[in-house]
């Protein structure tokens, strides 16, 4: 694992501190400068990542561990216009196969302390994460994931029904058909605030000197002798040593501007958020017997998602059987939410991948790097995909913790089929 300490950033004049913001606010909140730059982007980098989301990180990550400078980070809207700004902030290393287990550990310790690493306040609340049992054969299950998660150092407990009955009590325990039997909890799980990360990890990239181009949409892939050499864009080419991809549901077609084509098919999943409430729910809840997961936010919103929308699409909304859906299972859960009101709900591009498990590796073009196949729970994953996908850029090998995530292992067999359920994408 590599030693991830707090630093302080290059530009100390911008460092936030309780002082910065008292002296600040002293002088009329006139003393504030931008978090980071909008530079043109140059002729040449060392490397090209495309993507601000993952993107951002890995970057931040080739400046600070690697030592590169000469890096952009291209993004074809505004910084978190992707999943990283659309997802339901959730976090948690929860995970059973060794495949995934110490990438999404490492994940885990980074959050722990990228506040002070970014100087920057991402809301880091580790405020617990349940995941219900409702069936013997399920508590079975979670107590194997369980067992799996402590002998890899990660914290679980399995609770029984009095146990959720204290944590959680408007939960609906007794409903005929899914009555709760208990839940699996990581107390070091919990929620990020998902703007926040987008932002940290943009301006402590840009303090290392990282161009970040915005509005700038890749629209080719040069390609010579083999070897990728640069991108096309809207604002013309850009040459670089390394290009990087990690544009979540668009990766098929951004790969197959350089002649690939991917074990990714990209569908929709939608988030939504109710009015402001008084505290009600401490933790976050994932129901074991439909799709439907929930928080609370700071402000007092439900925050709170299901299934994916069933079919391929590039539109960032989706349609309402799937709000339909979704709102069955909050309220088989706890049905006190019926009486809230729905204030928003949003849609993003889900890179779903074959066996459920992501991919960062090399590619067939030479100098091609690919960051994809998140499906629903790459957000958890920003700080160790970020990490994990620059050791690769800059050392050319895996980093230890993602040996697994090769793209051939589609061809050879060796998925990381974590939820056992085949290669059905829109299952997992
Ligand atoms: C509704 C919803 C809820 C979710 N909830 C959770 C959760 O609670 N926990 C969790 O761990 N994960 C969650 N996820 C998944 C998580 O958000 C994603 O897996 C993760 O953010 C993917 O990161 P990324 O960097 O690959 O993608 P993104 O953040 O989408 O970044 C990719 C970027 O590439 C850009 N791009 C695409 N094409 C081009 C191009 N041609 N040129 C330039 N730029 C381009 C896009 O504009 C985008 O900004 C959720 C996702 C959604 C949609």
């Amino acid at each position: 694992m590599s030693n991830i300490t707090p630093q302080t950033s290059q530009n100390d004049a911008m460092r936030y501190s309780a002082l910065s913001i008292l002296a600040n606010g002293l002088r009329g909140n006139r003393g504030w400068t931008p978090a980071w730059r909008e530079p043109e982007p140059k002729a040449e980098y060392d490397v090209v990542v495309v993507g601000a989301g993952h993107g951002l990180a890995t970057a931040y990550y080739l400046a600070k561990e690697y030592g590169l400078r000469n890096i952009a980070v291209i993004e074809r809207s505004y910084l978190g216009s992707g999943n990283i700004g659309r997802n339901t902030t959730i976090v948690r290393s929860n995970y059973l196969l060794p495949g995934n287990v110490p990438f999404y550990e490492l994940s885990m310790k980074l959050w722990e302390g990228l506040e002070q690493d970014l100087n920057y306040n991402a809301m880091v609340s580790q405020r617990g994460v349940i995941n219900l049992f409702h069936s013997d054969p399920q508590r079975d299950a979670y107590a194997r994931r369980g067992n799996a998660m402590r002998l890899h150092g990660i914290d679980a407990e399995l609770l029984d029904v009095e146990a959720m009955r204290a944590m959680a009590p408007m939960l609906d325990f007794d409903n005929a058909r899914f009555p709760i039997k208990g839940g699996l909890l990581q107390r070091r799980g919990g929620t990020v605030r998902h703007d926040a990360v987008v932002w940290g990890y943009g301006r402590a990239a840009d303090a290392r000197g990282v161009d970040i181009v915005q509005n700038c949409e890749v629209t080719g892939i040069t390609v010579e002798a083999g070897r990728a050499v640069g991108v096309e864009t809207n604002r013309g080419p850009i040459r670089a040593k390394k290009v990087a991809l990690a544009v979540a549901g668009n990766s098929s077609q951004v790969a197959a501007m350089a002649g690939l084509r991917l074990p990714i098919e990209t569908h929709v999943l939608q988030a939504f958020v109710t009015e402001g409430i008084k505290p009600f729910l401490d933790h976050v809840v994932t129901f074991g017997a439909g799709h439907f997961y929930v928080s609370q936010s700071d402000k007092g919103g439900l925050v709170f998602g299901g299934d994916l929308d069933g079919y391929n699409s590039y539109a960032q909304r989706g349609n309402l059987p799937v709000v339909e859906d979704v709102c069955e299972g909050g309220m088989a859960l706890m049905p006190a939410i019926g009486r809230l009101r729905l204030l928003r709900s949003w849609g993003g591009l889900m890179d779903m991948s074959m066996d459920g498990s992501p991919i960062i590796d090399r590619t067939p073009v030479q100098g091609l790097y690919l960051n994809a196949g998140w499906c629903y729970g790459g957000f958890k994953a920003t700080p160790a995909s970020g990490l994990c996908f620059a050791h690769l850029i800059a050392r050319d090998e895996p980093h230890p913790v993602a040996t697994a995530y090769r793209l051939d292992r589609f061809a050879s067999g060796r998925v990381i089929d974590e939820k056992g359920m085949g290669a059905q994408p829109n299952l997992h």
